[in-house]
């Protein structure tokens, strides 16, 4: 696995990464209740292409790729940082290696999570096509991926914190699919590359 710890922005993340076979991720699957909870819980449910009930099922997606590298970042909560706006930091900082990445394996990549944010408005709320399809991307939740239980096997992290416990912190996981296989080293020389 992966393991690395950089300072970006002010902020430092923690990052893990591993790689596994697309195959090995259906065991996260279970496309209609976490689409379900989006419908009943989420505002950008129907409000994107990128979203569900628009988004496709992660195996249908992976279709033609083999492999996928699975990222994790996460950045520990100071008392005064908001939530949502590390999140959004985080996103931030960490998309362009998913782009790099899928640029140099001639992938695609799964977002770091949220709803497509690359128009003000969706083509979707006027009922048009995707303005952007080549750019729209899709997240691993929104396939359906169980991302908590994922993270928890895969990678001994939990998404989720105690809330009586200090030790709160912000976590997004992104990926991409490719069908070329890669060691870690590999990547860890495209990740030490964008933030060294
Ligand atoms: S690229 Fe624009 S139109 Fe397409 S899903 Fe994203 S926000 Fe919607």
């Amino acid at each position: 696995m992966i393991n690395l710890s950089f300072n970006k922005d002010n902020i430092k993340i923690n990052l893990k990464a591993k790689i596994c076979e697309n195959t090995f991720l259906k065991k996260y699957l279970d496309f209609e209740y976490f689409t379900n909870l989006c419908k009943t819980g989420c505002p950008n449910y129907k409000t994107s292409w990128a979203c569900p009930p628009n988004s496709p099922k992660f195996d249908d997606f992976a279709k033609g790729y083999k492999y996928s590298i699975i990222f994790i970042g996460y950045s520990t909560l100071k008392d005064d940082n908001d939530l949502s706006q590390v999140h959004t930091n985080l996103k931030n900082i960490l998309t362009p290696m998913l782009v790099k990445v899928e640029d140099k394996l001639d992938g695609v990549l799964t977002s770091f999570g949220g709803s497509c944010s690359r128009c003000k408005n969706c083509a979707y709320i006027n009922n048009e096509p995707c303005y952007f399809p080549n750019l729209m991307r899709y997240s691993m939740e929104a396939m359906g991926i169980n991302l908590d239980l994922m993270s928890k096997e895969m990678f001994n992290h939990s998404i989720s914190w105690d809330s009586n416990s200090k030790d709160k912190y912000c976590t997004v996981i992104g990926s991409v699919l490719f069908n070329d296989f890669q060691n870690e080293e590999y990547f860890k020389s495209i990740i030490n590359n964008l933030f060294n």
